[in-house]
């Protein structure tokens, strides 16, 4: 087999893995991610792997494929992105989202920073190394999933559920929103490797009250039941909650930058970070916040019902905090149920792995300072980790220190730098060999 190149590579299977509409409503309705996993499956078909493609519905496609090492004794790490990516507005772009285009030094377009851009440097490097016959030192499993942006019922989710014999053996998972640089100053940058996810509760609110005439006295409005809960619950002010992974990212962050930590007050400590307080702000403390009302149809009636929607998140070891206290600020007379549920998730910054991922990065950016960091959100973790598997977001990216990435997740002008992308090759590469 003729040897490829990842760095070469890595751009033109981006461009690609772009033009390949796959966006995601939630709904089930769009082109699904089948034309992108046909894509993935040849490009690493060329290079002798047998993946396969497994759709949980139609056009709604996964691909999964597994890479023997040279130690089959030894626990397999997973590899995965997704194929999904979000809608987008046109209109609001410079360049088209699906075009791939190529303008000042980036690669443009939806999924360019959400994900794939990972994809195709997971790609990249895989074809690189089995066309120079190099093997992993241990099996790694690759999978490419759908939906993704919508819970994964028809990805992850679904994989885990009902081919967890394709992830036999994986202890370990890399995934997505983490590995990127964030500059510090001219000669050092932080790379933020995720360790933990927020958990998710998407809740409906229910007042039930009693019915009747908008003229008589009524002292059970479901109305009225309704916006007393919801302004508590917005209103409140959620204590910090300092987890393992946030003490330990304040104090690698506080050293690096020589600013005093106080532990009780990591609220003033972050302020200090710039942008990436925005990032790191909302895994302090719990949250909830109300984003949705209904209730009612005449001016004059009185509802037996007015229903609204909370978005809440929880830190890793404080969910049943959170549900007490959002009973509590509920009230008798509002009831809850899911729309939405996922648990929350964290790993230590230690191990092996760990070391194997700061070593690449330092190897190739010698002012890397790797940190863990809690993600607000959510991503295909969750699901993997529910087979046992510890997990981090590494997707190493050097990144210009005037670029917003963390801002172009779902933003308008998603782009990449092609310098970073061939930066994320060579390190995944060095991670391959050390992991
Ligand atoms: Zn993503």
């Amino acid at each position: 087999m003729t040897a490829l190149n990842g760095e070469d590579e890595v751009v033109g299977l981006c461009r690609d893995l772009i033009r390949i509409d796959s966006t995601n409503a939630g709904d089930n309705t769009g082109p699904g991610e089948r034309a992108a996993a046909e894509y993935v499956a040849e490009k690493l078909a060329e290079v002798g792997l047998e993946p396969r493609i497994l759709e949980s519905d139609s056009r709604r496609a996964n691909v999964v494929a597994r890479i023997s090492g040279e130690d089959p004794s030894r626990d397999a790490l997973l590899l995965h992105g997704h194929l999904d990516v979000v809608p987008f507005n046109a209109d609001d772009w410079t360049h088209h989202p699906l075009s791939g285009e190529i303008a000042d030094g980036c690669v443009w377009g939806r999924g360019a920073v959400d994900m794939k851009d990972m994809d195709a440097m997971i790609l990249a490097v895989v074809r690189q190394r089995l066309s120079e016959g190099r093997r992993p030192p241990r099996d790694v499993v690759l999978a490419f999933t759908a939906d993704e942006e919508a819970g994964g019922s028809y990805g992850a989710q679904w994989l885990t559920d009902n081919h967890a014999d394709l992830f036999e053996g994986c202890t370990e998972a890399i995934g997505e929103v983490g590995g990127f640089s964030v500059s510090l100053d001219e000669a050092r940058r932080l790379y933020l490797i995720e360790t933990a996810e927020k958990g998710i509760a998407w809740m409906r609110l229910t007042a039930h009250g009693r019915a009747g005439h908008g003229s008589m006295l009524n002292h059970e409005n479901a109305v009225t039941e309704l916006a007393e809960a919801v302004g508590r619950i917005g209103r409140y002010e959620w204590p910090v909650r300092l987890t393992q992974t946030v003490k330990t990212f304040l104090a690698e962050v506080s050293e690096a930058l020589e600013l005093e930590l106080d532990a009780d007050d990591a609220e003033a400590t972050v302020a200090k970070l710039g942008p990436l307080a925005r990032m790191i702000g909302a895994t302090l403390r719990n949250t909830a916040n109300p984003t949705m009302l209904a209730g009612g149809y005449k001016a004059n009636v009185i509802p037996q019902t007015a229903t609204a929607h909370v978005d809440g998140r929880f830190l890793p070891g404080y969910e049943d905090e959170f549900f007490e206290t959002v009973d509590r600020l509920l009230g008798p007379n509002v009831t809850r149920e899911f729309v939405y549920h996922d648990i929350a998730i964290e790993t230590g910054f230690d191990g092996p792995l760990v070391r194997a991922m700061a070593d690449a990065l330092v190897a190739e950016d010698p002012g890397a300072l790797a940190v863990p960091y809690t993600l607000s959100g959510g991503t295909d973790l969750k699901a993997f980790s529910r087979l046992g598997m510890r997990g981090f977001g590494f997707a190493p990216l050097r990144l210009p220190a005037d670029l917003d990435f963390s801002g172009m997740f779902h933003g308008v002008d998603e782009r990449v730098p092609t310098d970073s992308l061939r930066f994320g090759v060579r390190v995944l590469d060095r991670f391959l060999d050390g992991c």
